[in-house]
């Protein structure tokens, strides 16, 4: 077996039962442990200290994970000092109205009410800490999968289509983080700093394998696997790290490689370290999508999928909560970023699936257009543009000023698409049932010209006549490498929606073990719109740190036969 090969995810052991906490030697103290330093564990650690509990934090790497590599983007609402200087009169109601669409349930009613009702507020925290929101709109109707920088305030979910948008007027809730390119290192980069200034304590390179509990079954602390600081490996194992992340969306293939030497070097050169959890261990790990075993298991329709996240999303808050008994759920709900914006004219086109049936509103965000795509129809459809439109599209992307991972692929998808001089040709090219395609182009010409409803609801300005040829059929498949298809794991561990807890299966809180961000079921875990994962991590890493403070230190409990015999 070569050195590129073996698992690439952390190790996770069976929890250590300890007979006397207070006897016990352990390596380190602390009353809260946050395991995972992204955004949700640094929002955890921060509200920890401020409600002053002494926090420690303990990162696989050297913390960010997915979230310094994300959009930066904060779905808020209910009124932000950025909406209202943008001219809208947004409020937690109307917030409410239009997520519970989003969300079908996935939290209750009152949670997601306290999610709209705290918006406000945990944007202004976040601003608290340094991360800077400002209320330029783009261009275009402030609608796009992701602004140009100099614009910060969008429509970043389906609040302009009919179908999603509520009883109430549609306002932009997507806040881009100030920054230059990619915002989301400059929001964690924003965390980072405010944990640091505060001086809570972190123990990066060090990766948490198993839980430790007392007899009563409460979990009293963790043991990590730590790298000897500033040593050669711890280095070595930094180098590859920061490779893996940068060169993910270049060279896929090439990064799993690095993965794998990353866990062959924690295997070899980690040594345990025990911590004392006096208070409380948040898990804030993030999903699951470097997790192949895991993805096979539970969202095998999504294995084509370009992966979004970082090499620490491997699971282990899953797996290490399976060890004491936790309940996880929606293990198969996965995002799957299909945008079709920009160009700004695509949803004038149609997307159909491999028969020619079209199956949405093109008008929809990506992730909402990708879940009927991946879950009914094999991840595989086309957009069909004809002549007028995609020469419209090809100008609009090569003169709109995008971004380059906007405008490449759009290119390459417009540029590779299969083509026909009449729909029943193009409908040959791309292996299409001919009747079902030229009905579903005759309907869609028929709602352009007034004559019918689209059957689809697409509103008014996105209905165009597709009748000059030649057609095309671009392949908007998860599988086409040349235009990737983001998939995003939402499911994890089941929590109390009052303070975080994690849940066993009969739904009873597991004592001293907490869950937020995406290692938890929360806000974001039915359909994700864009801004609505950070946001999550805020609200839940906050609420699970207020709880933690609120938890008494317990006196150890009583031995249980079971636990520690
Ligand atoms: C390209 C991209 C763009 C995105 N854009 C947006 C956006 O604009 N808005 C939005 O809301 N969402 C966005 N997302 C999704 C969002 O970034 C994530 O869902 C969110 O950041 C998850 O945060 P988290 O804190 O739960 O996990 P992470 O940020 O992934 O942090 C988890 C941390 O835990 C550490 N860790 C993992 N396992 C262990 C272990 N065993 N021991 C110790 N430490 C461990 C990891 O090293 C990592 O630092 C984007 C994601 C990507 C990749």
């Amino acid at each position: 077996m070569s050195k590129h090969q073996g698992s690439s995810v952390t190790e996770i052991l069976q929890p250590l039962y300890i007979d006397d906490a207070d006897g016990q030697h352990w390596d380190e103290q602390c009353e809260l442990l946050v395991v995972g330093w992204g955004a949700a564990g640094a929002c955890t650690a921060l509200e920890g200290h401020a409600q002053g509990l002494d926090v420690l934090i303990a990162d696989r790497f050297q913390g960010g994970g997915a979230s310094a590599k994300s959009g930066g983007v904060v779905y808020a609402g209910g009124g932000t000092r950025q909406q209202r200087a943008a001219g809208f009169r947004d409020t937690p109601e109307a917030m409410l109205d239009y997520l519970r669409h989003e969300t079908q349930g996935v939290v209750s009613d009152a949670t997601l009410k306290r999610f709209c009702d705290e918006s406000v507020a945990n944007l202004a925290w976040l601003e608290g800490h340094g991360a800077r929101y400002e209320h330029s709109m783009p261009p275009g109707g402030g609608k796009t999968s992701y602004p140009k920088d100099g614009y910060f305030l969008y429509y970043s979910g389906n609040e302009l289509v009919p179908s999603h948008r509520g009883e109430h007027d549609p306002a932009p809730r997507g806040h881009r983080t100030v920054a230059k390119g990619q915002s989301g290192q400059a929001l964690f980069g924003h965390l980072r700093d405010a944990c640091l200034r505060a001086g809570i304590r972190t123990r990066l390179q060090s990766a948490i394998r198993r839980l430790v509990l007392d007899c009563g079954g409460r979990v009293v602390g963790a043991e990590l696997w730590t790298l000897p600081a500033g040593s050669s490996v711890a280095k070595k194992h930094a180098r590859l790290a920061e490779r893996a992340e940068r060169l993910q969306n270049f060279r896929p293939a090439h990064c799993d490689g690095l993965r794998a030497q990353l866990s062959q070097i924690e295997r070899e050169h980690a040594r345990p370290l025990l911590v004392r959890a006096r208070q409380g261990v948040v898990l804030s790990t993030g999903g699951f999508i470097f997790n192949p075993q895991m993805m096979r298991e539970h969202a095998r329709k999504y294995l084509r999928n370009f992966k979004v996240g970082a090499t620490g999303c491997d699971g282990s808050a899953v797996r290490l909560g399976a060890t004491v008994g936790a309940a996880s759920e929606r293990l198969g709900q996965v995002s799957a970023w299909r945008f079709l914006n920009p160009p700004l004219c695509w949803p004038k086109g149609v997307v159909v699936n491999r028969q020619g049936q079209r199956f949405c509103n093109e008008e929809v965000y990506g992730a909402t257009l990708g879940a009927p795509l991946c879950e009914d129809h094999g991840g595989d459809g086309w957009l069909v543009l004809d002549r007028k439109l995609r020469r419209q599209a090809l100008w609009e992307t090569l003169t709109g000023g995008y971004w380059w991972f906007q405008t490449v692929p759009a290119l390459l998808l417009m540029l590779s698409a299969r083509k026909g001089r009449t729909p029943e040709e193009l409908a040959r090219a791309a292996g299409m049932d001919a009747a079902t395609f030229g009905r579903t182009l005759a309907d869609n010409n028929a709602a352009a010209r007034g004559l019918i409803d689209d059957p689809q609801g697409k509103s008014a300005y996105s209905r165009q006549v597709l009748d000059q040829g030649p057609f095309y059929a671009c392949d908007i498949s998860a599988g086409n490498q040349a235009y990737p298809m983001g998939g995003l794991t939402l499911g994890g561990l089941r929590v109390a929606e009052d303070s975080g807890a994690v849940l066993s299966a009969e739904g009873k809180a597991i004592p001293g073990l907490y869950a937020v961000g995406r290692a938890a079921i929360g806000v974001a875990s039915n359909l994700y719109v864009s801004g609505l994962s950070l946001a999550d991590c805020v609200f839940s890493g906050r609420r699970a740190a207020r709880a933690v403070a609120q938890a008494r230190p317990v006196a150890q409990a009583p031995r249980a036969a079971t636990a520690c015999s």
